[in-house]
């Protein structure tokens, strides 16, 4: 009896044993489903707490970082500038560093980059009190200084005397020659095509004509030096001596014109017909017609 009743007893106790396991292991999976749905709640997309009113979890107020979603204390917050993206430092300064080292400026919020919002939403950059912020390395700051400085400026570089200068994005965008940053040097050239541009030696016009297939250089060459191009087929014809009718000698233009006013006179190979287009001209249309050469 005594060994019966001692066995029933033990029986009991690991039943009781057994029956705290289970509630043991209930108390676990339930647990272990609180915890999923908090990191389900975490995890849903874009948690804006107001800047004015911080959200208060317990006395030091906290905020969720956006990337590694969980919660740190306000101080440790590092705000995107455009948007107000909030993020822990430790992150931004990851995300930062991988962008300064693929040499990528400027440096968009991780959110707003990865958002396909189209509404027209502010999208935030990181900006150098991020980075002033954050303590980077030395090398690190002045990469970063050097990409800012790249995006709102541009080299200027003089072929000739190979002295250089940064100038603003806006000027050099909205330049179309540029004049050499050194005073020492007078070289001028065309932004698009890099020719250089020799100074107009009439000064009639300030302007510096240009253009980039040569032919205002060539029109200019071509009025500076009294020649005339054929009417007919803009072949320049400089005469040396000679009376004021030329007669093109491009083959097939046929074209007789006046050097002096420039005009067409004829396109034809009748000499007859010719003949009496030139008296014809030079009898009332030529302004020019019995002025000296
Ligand atoms: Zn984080
Ligand atoms: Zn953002
Ligand atoms: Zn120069
Ligand atoms: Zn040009
Ligand atoms: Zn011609
Ligand atoms: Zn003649
Ligand atoms: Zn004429």
């Amino acid at each position: 009896m005594l060994l019966w009743q001692l066995l029933a007893e033990e029986n009991a106790v690991q039943d009781a044993i057994e029956l705290h396991h289970v509630i043991d292991f209930d108390g676990n999976v339930g647990q272990q489903l609180q915890i999923l749905n908090e990191e389900a709640h975490r995890a849903s997309p874009v948690q804006i707490v107001p800047e004015e009113e911080p959200e208060v979890l317990s006395d030091t107020p906290k905020f969720s970082c956006n990337v590694c979603l969980d919660e740190h204390p306000l101080e440790d917050v590092a705000v995107v500038e455009g948007c107000g993206h909030e993020f822990c430092r430790d992150c931004m300064k990851d995300f930062i560093e991988s962008k300064l080292s693929d040499g990528q400026y400027p440096v968009m919020c991780p959110i707003c980059q990865a958002s396909r919002d189209n509404t027209g939403a502010p999208r935030g950059y990181v900006g150098r009190y991020l980075i002033d912020q954050l303590g980077f390395t030395q090398e690190q700051y002045n990469k970063w200084i050097e990409l800012e400085l790249n995006q709102h400026s541009m080299t200027l570089e003089c072929r000739r005397c190979g002295s250089s200068s940064l100038v603003s994005r806006e000027d050099f965008i909205s330049a179309e020659i540029f004049h050499c940053p050194s005073s020492e040097c007078d070289h001028v050239w065309c932004k698009r095509c890099g020719k250089t541009i020799e100074a107009a030696e009439d000064d009639e016009d300030d302007d510096v004509s240009h253009s980039c297939d040569g032919s205002t250089e060539f029109a200019r060459l071509m009025s500076h030096s009294g020649w005339k191009a054929c009417p007919g087929c803009e072949t320049p014809i400089e005469k040396t001596e000679g009376c004021n009718h030329i007669t093109c000698q491009v083959s097939g233009c046929n074209t007789h014109f006046c050097y002096k006013c420039g005009e067409t006179i004829i396109r034809s190979t009748d000499n007859t017909e010719i003949s009496a287009a030139w008296r014809s001209h030079f009898s009332a249309d030529c302004p020019l017609y019995g002025m000296p050469l």
